[in-house]
């Protein structure tokens, strides 16, 4: 891992934290991409090498509106930057983590990602992502 990549936040609503999180970050959202596959609709900061990304579910039944229900809003997961993300999960899978699917998909921002299972990361949901060339 050579950096976290980005911090992301569950949000009801972009429209309201958007302006919050510029205000309190001193920054303007760089990028609002919506993610199909994930029915997510997200928000980027650039914080220094990191970024913020917060994420607004558009699905009553996707993954972020039953995080919100079950939890409220919050940190919904770390993502650390990979340079080879296929070697990452071979060398991880060899340590014995699990991933919620070794398969590498697209993510926002230009990404590929994949999820640790969160049983094995004492509870905190880690995306591993790297960067499509
Ligand atoms: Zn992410």
């Amino acid at each position: 891992m050579h950096k976290i990549d980005h911090i992301a936040i569950a949000v009801k609503s972009l429209a309201l934290s958007i302006p919050l999180f510029e205000k309190m970050l001193g920054n303007s959202c760089y990028k609002i991409e919506e993610v199909a596959s994930e029915n997510v609709k997200t928000a980027f900061f650039q914080t220094g090498e990191s970024k913020v990304e917060l994420l607004e579910g558009m699905d009553p039944e996707g993954v972020i509106t039953k995080f919100i229900e079950k939890k409220g809003e919050g940190l919904h997961h770390i993502a650390f930057g990979v340079q080879d993300l296929v070697v990452k999960i071979d060398e991880l899978k060899k340590e014995g983590f699990e991933f919620i699917s070794e398969t590498p998909k697209k993510g926002a921002d230009n990404k590929l990602i994949v999820f640790l299972h969160p049983k094995c990361t004492n509870g905190v949901l880690v995306e591993l992502c790297q960067d499509i060339k």
